[in-house]
């Protein structure tokens, strides 16, 4: 069965360790079983094979992402809800989460914001790897339900909290760490992004209206100051080529210390900075 859906996601294009990997998260989520499990004889029971021909015929034809359709995903090794108000976390932002766990160890930081929490997948790691309290917060209320969810679902409930907050609108208190992964994508991308992207991430998570989308970076950093505790920090996920742009911001706002760390893919991706 597993080799007849992986060949029929590549019969739809998919190149054959895309489409082993849609395949084995569908088996994995629905049948809890994993690749390892088949190949040890374990076998899909028929009303699970039934729900997985029609999750992969849905996702053939919508090209909704597989994580939209089965209202989860992985991040960080563990199980998040998701749903069509939040991003689908990606492997990339771990590196934010790691570099973030870092710096919180380093100076012993207690208060941790997350701006544009989404799913709160960065919120509860780092509620979960770290004795800090972090709060989430996000514009959209479909967003902060999934993310109270996580939290709830991973027993973090005094941990992380969330609150509904357009940037620092919001927020009065002040923090050791400001975490965020903003929309980086400007609008003006939009019809190069692939189609999973495109029509089924939230736009609200994705774009900025200025042509460099450091629109969000730069207001964060600017509002920043007067919400981070003596010695605090900022640590951002970055778009490909924002590296320059977003130091020139932290340097002419007063921040010192600024490290930038590459992805697996070499791609400079997140950025930290510390408020003397
Ligand atoms: N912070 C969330 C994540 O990394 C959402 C990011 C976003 O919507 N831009 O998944």
């Amino acid at each position: 069965m597993r080799r007849q859906w992986i060949n029929r996601c590549k019969n739809a294009g998919f190149e054959e360790n895309e489409a082993a990997a849609e395949v084995d998260f569908a088996i994995e989520i629905i049948c809890g079983l994993s690749k390892e499990d088949l190949l040890k004889g374990k076998t899909i029971c028929g009303a699970d094979k039934e729900k997985i021909d029609k999750i992969i015929a849905e996702r053939l034809k919508t090209r909704r992402p597989l994580a939209q359709i089965l209202g989860c995903a992985f991040f960080g090794g563990k199980k998040f809800k998701v749903n069509e108000h939040t991003l689908i976390p990606r492997p990339e932002t771990e590196l934010l989460v790691q570099k973030s766990l870092e710096l919180i160890k380093k100076y012993n930081y207690k208060q941790v914001l997350d701006i544009g929490t989404g799913s709160g997948c960065i919120a509860c790691m780092i509620a979960l790897d770290s004795d800090a309290q972090v709060l989430g917060v996000d514009i959209s209320t479909g967003a902060l339900r999934c993310a109270l969810d996580n939290a709830m679902g991973m027993g973090l409930m005094n941990r992380a909290l969330f609150r509904k907050s357009n940037l620092f609108s919001n927020i009065q208190e002040k923090f050791d760490l400001i975490v965020s992964n903003p929309p980086y994508i400007p609008l003006s991308e939009k019809e190069n992004l692939q189609i999973e992207v495109r029509d089924f991430d939230p736009a609200t998570a994705l774009f900025t209206e200025d042509e460099k989308g450091i629109e969000f970076y730069e207001k964060i950093i600017k509002i920043a100051p007067s919400h981070l505790n003596n010695g605090g920090s900022i640590a951002f996920e970055l778009g490909i080529g924002q590296f320059d742009d977003v130091s020139r911001l932290f340097n002419a706002n007063g921040f010192i210390d600024i490290e930038i760390y590459k992805d697996l893919s070499g791609i400079e991706r997140v950025i930290t900075a510390k408020y003397p």
